[in-house]
């Protein structure tokens, strides 16, 4: 576990008492018009291959990719209003709230221009969040940032509001004051003091009124990780103040798009126990919130780990959990419809682990509304080399996208030193999604003294991406040869089986695999699942690992993919539990078997060993791409775009060098530096030259700067093609791509 950022707060909040400290972390976008996928350069179906082998491995053409619901669900033609490629954030610190000071305004018009100058698309507020803690200052707040629309707008560079909505800041006595200036300062720190909280208020509407209760004492909801308390989803007041707010942003500040975050509960299991989610539990699911204590309710609290309370064998805990889910869902819906047509993103800085239902974070329910998909990768510690840890995840973010009419996905990078905020943009490169960069000295006790602004740090790999590689990710689409199934059902009902392991340590061992092997492959999610055409919409291998939690429609879907000659790659156990959580009275997987589906593959799971390796070995598997010399960790990720295939290759071998004085709260040294493990970067591969159609390549690189080196390709054995590739002097991140024809850009 990465400690000391905001996954590791993900844990920590639910959770436990301990207050350690949070890390987080776009020339004209107008929207380009709604495109096909047809457009795209496909690779050629294969043929003559054993039919237990993926014979197409390319996503079937979809139409229409930039078409964007609105909140009911339709729809709109047009695409987005505008798709972030180059991000980053746009600092404030208390003393903006002065504006109009001269110098203030002055500092404004400066930044613009700089981050013009670093080809910078789309600026993120950072700074004011807790918003409502501002409630006395909204017009001069919306001053400062309907200047800083203007200024941007000159530039063409759009301007995403960001604020934590459900929030005030309410450290506990002296230590947490201290404590939260210590981990907390990228909040500007301005909140009201004991006496005065007791009167604060927006539109009439009391904080105290507003705040959720915590069923253990009846005291006011308490997030002890940012010292926050936390208003109710379900709360009328507050949504009624929320959406006032919002209204009165709208009118004062042109802002572009809207970044609303903690679409979830802080507060943990044991809240909220007010009278509006008593009743939404009465009504919605037919229970009565049991006091707390109750062993069958709340499982075993004595652990000191939150997160672990909670006796998932309860159908009535289950409910409670999704009630909770639901009201966040509801409140994102209200802000949906409030905001209309403007781009509305939260943060999510996880989202397939069982540990979320403890904070009642469930992307999937909230993606209906959402328009952006904002995934946080890495800290600003020497953890954040290991970049690979992440790649399940942003992949998973990428298909929550995608299945939303291919509606962009921003991956955001924080940093201290310069090396971290490359990192960030290769990581957005090697994904093929946006990227946000983001210093966050405001994690540390004070700046370092050589802190650098971030349109320093991205200035030149912005410069190099335009000039040298201006993919279009929007535009792109990843070389999949297996699909990976991950169950929101089995963590929805908190299932692990009997090694412990959920189901996402399954998901997470296989994307490992995938990763090490240079097989491309995609999620699978549990909607998806239960899509007979969707599964037989592409000809590639279902893996299944540990998918005990499996609804009806979703078996026959899979046995009707099976029927037609699909490929299953399964790991018990499976169909246990059916998706509420209720064991089967036979687990569905001896079914399964008594059809002796011809593709049923039964493997070990990931988890405990290689399941691959066998496939391979045995020739139920071809990989496109097979290495055959020069440095086994280089990553490879092949990706179409318009104008041709892509191939991004992203070290998996860097060595972190600490920052020597600076150390992150929980005691972790920052990232100062990386390097690679030494090797011979002459890479050799043979792809399966009917599967992938390339040619007239060169690799390109911000380490080699304006140069680039060809790639040779000559004929193998058995249809077989060979690819050279010269990596020598890149240590991080380099890219194959065609060759520019004159006049036309990649
Ligand atoms: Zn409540």
């Amino acid at each position: 576990m990465k400690k000391n950022n905001r996954r590791e707060f993900i844990r920590m909040a639910a959770l436990s008492g301990a207050g350690l400290g949070l890390s987080r972390r776009l020339p004209a976008w107008a929207g380009e018009p709604p495109g096909t996928a047809d457009q795209l350069v496909p690779p050629v179906a294969a043929d003559g291959l054993d039919a237990l082998t993926p014979v197409m491995p390319v996503e079937s053409a979809r139409p229409a990719a930039f078409f964007m619901p609105n909140v009911a669900g339709k729809f709109a033609p047009g695409g987005p209003a505008f798709v972030p490629r180059r991000a980053a954030s746009w600092w404030t610190t208390l003393e903006d709230i002065l504006w109009p000071e001269k110098k203030v305004v002055d500092r404004i018009k400066r930044r613009a221009e700089n981050f013009a100058n670093a080809n910078i698309d789309t600026a993120i507020n950072f700074g004011f969040h807790v918003r409502f803690d501002f409630a006395n200052y909204f017009g001069q707040l919306h001053g400062y940032y309907a200047n800083v629309c203007e200024e941007l707008h000159k530039q063409d560079i759009k301007f995403m509001e960001h604020y934590s909505c459900n929030h005030v800041e309410r450290p506990r006595g002296e230590e947490g004051l201290r404590q939260l200036q210590k981990t907390q300062r990228h909040h500007v720190l301005l909140f009201h003091d004991p006496a005065a909280a007791q009167y604060a208020q927006y539109e009439g509407h009391y904080f105290n009124d507003c705040c959720e209760i915590d069923i253990r004492d009846g005291g006011r909801g308490y997030a002890d990780y940012y010292a926050l308390e936390v208003f109710c989803h379900n709360n009328p007041g507050f949504l009624d103040m929320h959406k006032k707010y919002l209204q009165r942003l709208m009118r004062e500040v042109p802002f572009d798009g809207i970044e609303i975050d903690d679409m979830c509960d802080y507060a943990g299991f044991t809240a909220c126990g007010c009278k509006y989610c008593r009743e939404r539990l009465r009504k919605d699911y037919g229970h009565e919130i049991p006091p707390f204590g109750d062993v069958s309710f709340w499982g075993d609290t004595s652990l000191s780990d939150r997160s672990r309370w909670g006796n998932y064998e309860n159908p009535a805990f289950r409910d409670w959990l999704r009630m909770k889910s639901d009201s966040v869902a509801d409140h994102l819906k209200m802000i949906k419809s409030t905001i209309g047509g403007i781009p509305l993103m939260t943060c999510c800085s996880n989202a397939g682990p069982i540990v979320l239902n403890s904070i009642a974070l469930n992307l999937e329910k909230l993606a209906p509304y959402l328009d952006f998909f904002m995934l946080e990768n890495v800290g600003i510690n020497v953890e954040t080399v290991n970049w690979m840890i992440m790649d399940a995840e942003a992949l998973y973010q990428k298909d929550v996208a995608e299945k939303r009419g291919n509606a962009p996905a921003i991956t955001i990078s924080y940093m201290v030193c310069e090396k971290g905020g490359y990192l960030g943009w290769c990581l957005g490169r090697f994904w093929g999604v946006a990227n946000w960069s983001s210093t966050l000295y405001g994690r540390l006790e004070e700046d370092p003294a050589d802190a650098l602004e971030v349109e320093d740090i991205m200035r030149p790999y912005n410069h190099w991406e335009l000039h040298h590689s201006d993919l279009n990710n929007a535009r792109g689409k990843d070389l999949v040869e297996v699909r990976l199934v991950t169950s929101s059902y089995c963590r929805e009902n908190g299932w692990r089986g009997a090694d412990v392991l959920e189901q996402w340590d399954r998901v997470k061992a296989w994307s490992a695999l995938l990763l090490k092997n240079n097989i491309g492959y995609r999620l699978l999610r549990s909607d998806e699942l239960s899509d007979s055409k969707a599964l037989g919409d592409e000809p590639t291998p279902l893996i299944l690992d540990g998918v005990a939690c499996v609804s009806d429609s979703q078996f026959r879907a899979l046995q009707s993919f099976l029927s037609k000659g699909g490929t299953v790659w399964m790991a018990g156990p499976f169909g246990t539990h059916d998706e509420k959580g209720f064991k089967r009275k036979a687990s569905l997987s001896d079914e399964l078997r008594k059809s002796r589906y011809k593709n049923l593959v039964m493997v070990g799971t990931a988890t405990a060993g290689d399941p691959l390796k066998s496939l391979v070995s045995e020739g139920r598997f071809w990989p496109v791409l097979r290495q055959l010399s020069g440095n086994p960790l280089w990553a490879v990720r092949i990706r179409f775009y318009k104008e041709g295939p892509a191939i991004h290759f992203l070290n998996r071998g860097l060595v972190a060098v600490p920052h020597p004085t600076i150390k992150e709260n929980a005691g972790l040294p920052v990232l100062k530096d990386f390097y690679a493990e030494a090797g011979d970067n002459n890479l050799e591969y043979a792809f399966d030259a009917h599967r992938l159609a390339i040619d007239r390549l060169s690799v390109k690189s911000p380490e080699l700067g304006e140069n680039s080196r060809l790639v040779t390709m000559r004929n193998g054995r058995d249809g077989q093609s060979i690819l050279q590739v010269n990596l020598e002097g890149v240590e991080t991140y380099a890219v194959v791509q065609q060759n520019a024809i004159p006049g036309q850009t990649i």
